[in-house]
């Protein structure tokens, strides 16, 4: 008799989805990722996220909130908070009280803001400083190109809308790291992690002194003078701004068989996207009301009126509400909510073949293997997670199963080896069940991060599979 080699029926085993895949799927996975790589580049910040996502779903006949009175099944409605947060939703066939479904994701993404008083001058150059927002490694941001994005508001309130670095003939900004040959006792020395201090991080941004020799600090002038000129700005208007360093690297495909996408910000814009996909590629009513959320500041602790921690998700559930008999009850609302299912849609960290050590790759995910079905986030002891039901995570698995979603179970690495968390803590305080679910990212919060074109695809249709069957 030969040995066989088959494993038992009731394993678990992931998939690859290149493997189980027929030829016509392979195809679209590649198409969706080309509309993916459009948005990637077009969205650098948040406030370009919303304006983005509010045109889109506009040329596909959603209307704002704010300008009806009343709404009804199969109604598109959008909702757009203070630049920095959007709400999608169509209407669905049940009443809004029997619960609504949610995916949450966020449209932040780690980088470097300009300081309340950037520009400098040191040594002949002139200096923008950033405070960097996020969890980022410092050393990464070095001697690469980036670009600023973002608005400043004058005293009168004109905003000003800054954007340079990304088109073909814009310049780029750079922050210059030490030359080899001078940094073996500086840098040598240290810990990679502290090559260089958060408070060095400046941007080059010119060496031209101004012609008028009697003024101080001549190539700071110069650098007012152009800002001035150009937009309209001077330096008090910094202190009313947001201007956002991020890298000015296109997105583009990774590898021979270009079967990965590099870019910056798929953290969580893949999720984003894939969510207002899902959404907008729905064919027919569904049965209750899809609200796709998409917050800001979650990389930063959710805090703020625009981030997950605030009123900014009950409040429009509750205007939604309001409008659906043009009469509120309290007492409604809270009851909805605890009978509403939201997915927390982030990426996940998918095995990185350098580092294995710091998975478990028992429970890691893996690029190609699909969806990933995140039941706990947290830190140590699953420190400031939500820690989703075993109910509802076998209600998710059922309908990603149902549907032929690719997905996979993971934690984030090695039970302590760190760790993170999502928004599913904030959504979770207000009784709604929450589960995490997005896919995985190789090098996530560097510059130029890395994802699988056919997760991607898996998560879109995982997404509508659950606004259909929730
Ligand atoms: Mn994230
Ligand atoms: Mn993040």
């Amino acid at each position: 008799m030969s040995k066989s080699h088959n494993h038992s029926p009731h394993r678990y085993e992931k998939k690859n989805i290149w493997e189980v895949s027929k030829k016509e799927e392979i195809i679209n996975i590649f198409l969706e990722s080309d509309k993916y790589k459009i948005f990637l580049d077009a969205v650098r910040t948040e406030r370009e996220g919303v304006i983005w996502v509010q045109n889109h779903v506009e040329s596909k006949g959603f209307v704002n909130l704010e300008t009806v009175t009343s709404v009804k099944p199969g109604d598109k409605v959008y909702y757009q908070f203070e630049n920095k947060n959007i709400t999608l939703a169509i209407i669905g066939q049940d009443s809004i009280k029997n619960g609504v479904n949610i995916i949450g994701a966020h449209l932040d993404a780690p980088r470097l803001d300009l300081k309340v008083r950037p520009l400098i001058e040191e040594s002949g150059v002139a200096m923008l400083k950033t405070h960097y927002y996020g969890g980022i490694k410092k050393y990464q941001w070095l001697n690469i190109p980036l670009a600023i994005h973002g608005v400043v508001i004058k005293q009168d309130g004109t905003k000003v809308t800054i954007n340079i670095g990304d088109k073909e003939e814009d310049p780029v900004f750079v922050i210059s790291d030490l030359l080899p040959h001078l940094s073996r006792k500086i840098q040598g020395e240290k810990k990679l992690l502290d090559g260089i201090e958060g408070e060095n991080l400046n941007i080059f941004v010119g060496t031209i002194p101004i012609e008028n020799k009697d003024y101080k600090d001549r190539v700071k002038a110069f650098v007012l003078e152009y800002l001035f000129n150009t937009y309209g700005i001077i330096e008090e208007d910094f202190i009313s701004a947001e201007l956002e360093v991020v890298p000015a690297l296109k997105t583009k495909d990774v590898g021979f068989d270009r079967s990965m996408i590099g870019g910056y910000a798929h953290d969580d814009r893949v999720c984003s996207y894939s969510a207002l996909s899902a959404l907008t590629q729905m064919e027919s009513t569904p049965k209750k009301t899809a609200i796709v959320f998409l917050t800001d500041k979650e990389e930063i602790g959710s805090k703020g009126i625009t981030g997950s921690d605030s009123q900014a998700l009950p409040n429009i559930i509750a205007e939604l509400l309001y409008r659906e008999d043009n009469q509120y009850h309290d007492i409604e609302l809270r009851r909805l909510l605890n009978k509403s299912c939201c997915l927390s849609a982030d990426v996940g960290a998918a095995l990185n073949p350098l580092f294995p050590s710091v998975h478990d790759k028992h429970n890691a995910s893996f690029m190609g293997s699909g969806v990933i079905i995140k039941k706990y986030t947290g830190a140590g002891g699953k420190g400031g997670a939500s820690d989703a039901s075993a109910e509802l995570v076998a209600k998710i698995r059922r309908i990603f199963n149902e549907n032929d979603v690719v997905w996979q179970a993971s934690s984030m690495g090695k039970v302590d080896e760190g760790g993170g968390g999502t928004i599913a803590m904030f959504v979770a305080q207000y009784g709604i069940p929450v589960m995490d679910c997005g896919i995985g990212v190789v090098g996530m919060h560097a510059p130029y991060e890395i994802i699988s074109k056919a997760d991607l695809y898996h998560l879109i249709k995982g997404y509508k599979a659950f606004f259909i069957n929730a």
